[in-house]
C-alpha cells in the first residue's frame, strides 16, 4: 500500500511521514532528500546549475542509496559519502529548486521511487508523490500551512541539524528561501508542485504532529485496512474437494461475518507450525479459510467414526491422533507431517479459552519448533467467541471477525543458544506476538501485524 504525503517546504510533511510510517509499520520515504542529494551532486562537480547537458551527464554516474544507523534513523549516501547532514545545508537547499526542475533529474529519482514502492508498504513524502509518482496511491495528503509558521518550523529544523550556524540565521530569509523554493516548484514544467487530484487537504498551522497524525489515521482508516486486508499471498495448489469446501466456507464467512485477513505477507513456503488462539469452534475453519494453502489439523479419532463427518474432515486435511494422548506419540506424528512440508495447526493454549482471552501458553508448540527447526506463523483470531461462545449452542447469524497472521519465529535465530534456552526464547516470543496481535486487532488492525 502506497500513501502519499504532498506539500510545500515547512509544513510538516517529513515529520508526519515518519510518525504515521511507524505507527503503521510502513517504510517512510523522504524524496526530497533524494532531490537534495542530487543536487549536492552537482555543487560537488562544480557544474554550473543552467548547464543541463553537463548536468544529465554527469547524472549517468549518479549513485543514491539509503541506510540506517544505530539509532534507527535513516542515512542518506551519495557514491559511498554519508551525506545525510550534508544534503540540509544552506547551499543545498537555495540550488535544489533548479535541480529538481530538470527531466533528466526527474526522470532517473522517479524511476527509483517507483522501484522502492513495488517491494513496500511505504509512506512517500514529496512534491509530486500523488500527482505524478503515484496517481494510484490508496491514499494521498495534501499539508499546508502558514508562511510563518513553516519560517518558524524550517528554522528550528535547521538550528538543530546545525547549531553553530543558528545564530547566523535569519528568520526573514528563510521565510524568503521558502517562499522562492515554493514559486519555483510551483511554476516548473515538470511535475509542479500542485494539490493532487483526491487528496485529503490538512492545514497543520495550529496543529502538533501526533494531531495531523490522528487526523490522516481517522481519514483514512477504512482504506487502509481495506487495503491491507486485501493483501494477497500467492496462492497454493489445493486438492480439488479442499477448495471447493473452502471456497464456499470463505464466502459464508465474509458475507455473514465480514471475515477481513491481515498480514498474508507472513506466510512462507514449506512446512511451518501456526500457533493461534482458541475461543471458539470456528477458529480452526476461520484460519483454514484465511490460510492461501492447505492446512492441516489434529483431531480426535473418535470423530472420524462418525458416518459423514468423519470423511468430511479426513477431506479437510485432519489426521486422527493415533496412539492416545501419548505426548511423544502425538510429537512424532506432527514431526511426519512437518516433514513432508506441510503447515499443522497447533493451539498453543491446549482447549479453547473461556474468557476470551488468551491463557497460559503449554511449551510444546516451541518444542516442537526447534525439534523440528521449522517456523511458526502466530494466528489471532477475533469475534470468533461473540459469534459462537461456548455456552452458545449454534452461531450467531451476522457477526464480524478478524484473522492475522503475525511474523514468522524462526528456531534458525535462535540457534546460538542451548535447546534449553532457544525454547523457552521461542516460547516467550510466541507468547508476546499473540499479545501484540490481539492488541492489533483491539485498536483496529491500523496497519501492518506485528
Ligand atoms: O522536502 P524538501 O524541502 O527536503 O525538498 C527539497 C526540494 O526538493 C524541494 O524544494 C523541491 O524542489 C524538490 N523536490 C521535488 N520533488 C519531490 C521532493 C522534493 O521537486 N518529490
Amino acid at each position: 500500500m502506497i500513501i502519499t504525503i504532498d506539500g510545500p517546504a515547512g509544513t510538516g510533511k517529513s515529520t508526519v511521514a515518519k510518525l504515521l510510517a511507524k505507527r503503521l509499520r510502513f517504510i517512510f520515504f523522504d524524496t526530497g532528500a533524494m532531490y537534495r542529494a542530487a543536487t549536492l551532486f552537482v555543487l560537488r562537480h562544480h557544474i554550473p546549475l543552467h548547464d543541463e547537458r553537463k548536468i544529465e551527464k554527469l547524472f549517468e554516474t549518479f549513485s543514491f542509496t539509503i541506510g540506517m544507523n544505530e539509532m534507527g534513523e535513516k542515512t542518506y549516501f551519495l557514491q559511498e559519502e554519508d551525506v545525510t547532514l550534508a544534503i540540509r545545508s544552506f547551499e543545498v537547499t537555495s540550488a535544489v529548486s533548479e535541480i529538481s526542475a530538470y527531466a533528466c533529474v526527474r526522470k532517473l529519482l522517479v524511476k527509483e521511487q517507483r522501484e522502492y514502492a513495488r517491494k513496500n508498504h511505504a509512506v512517500f513524502e514529496g512534491r509530486d508523490m500523488g500527482s505524478v509518482v503515484f496517481p494510484k496511491a490508496e491514499l494521498k495528503i495534501f499539508l499546508t500551512a502558514s508562511p510563518s509558521i513553516r519560517a518558524e518550523r524550517r528554522y528550528k529544523e535547521l538550528a538543530e541539524k546545525f547549531p553553530n550556524m543558528a545564530l547566523s540565521l535569519d528568520p526573514k530569509t528563510i521565510e524568503e528561501d521558502i517562499s522562492r523554493r515554493d514559486t519555483l516548484d510551483s511554476i516548473r514544467k515538470i511535475s509542479p508542485l500542485i494539490c493532487p487530484k483526491k487528496a485529503f487537504v490538512i492545514d497543520t498551522t495550529l496543529m502538533t504532529p501526533d494531531e495531523v497524525v490522528k487526523k490522516i489515521l481517522s481519514f483514512g482508516k477504512e482504506r487502509i485496512q481495506r487495503s491491507l486486508s486485501q493483501i494477497r499471498a500467492p496462492k497454493r495448489k489445493m486438492n480439488f474437494p479442499y477448495r471447493l469446501v473452502i471456497f464456499i466456507v470463505q464466502n459464508y464467512f465474509r458475507l455473514f461475518y465480514r471475515l477481513d485477513v491481515y498480514g498474508l505477507e507472513h506466510f512462507c513456503e514449506n512446512a511451518a507450525i501456526l500457533a493461534s488462539n482458541h475461543v471458539s469452534y470456528l477458529d480452526p475453519p476461520v484460519v483454514a479459510v484465511s490460510a492461501p494453502e492447505e492446512i492441516h489439523f489434529l483431531a480426535r479419532e473418535s470423530l472420524f467414526q462418525l458416518p459423514f463427518f468423519g470423511r468430511f474432515i479426513r477431506w479437510m486435511n485432519s489426521h486422527p491422533i493415533t496412539g492416545g494422548t501419548a505426548v511423544v506419540k502425538i510429537f512424532r506424528q506432527i514431526g511426519n507431517i512437518l516433514a513432508e512440508g506441510k503447515k499443522i495447526i497447533i493451539f498453543p493454549e491446549g482447549t479453547r479459552s473461556e474468557s476470551g482471552k488468551m491463557g497460559p501458553m503449554r511449551p510444546g508448540i516451541a518444542f516442537l519448533s526447534y525439534l523440528n527447526q521449522v517456523p511458526i506463523i502466530p494466528v489471532y483470531v477475533q469475534g470468533t467467541k461473540d459469534i459462537w461462545s461456548r455456552n452458545r449452542k449454534w452461531p450467531k447469524l451476522f457477526g464480524k471477525m478478524i484473522c492475522v497472521f503475525g511474523s514468522l519465529i524462526d528456531p534458525k535465530d535462535f540457534s546460538s543458544l542451548s535447546k534449553k534456552e532457544a525454547i523457552d526464547a521461542i516460547s516467550q516470543r510466541l507468547e508476546k506476538s499473540l499479545v501484540d496481535l490481539e492488541k492489533y486487532c483491539d485498536e483496529g488492525a491500523l496497519g501492518l501485524p506485528p
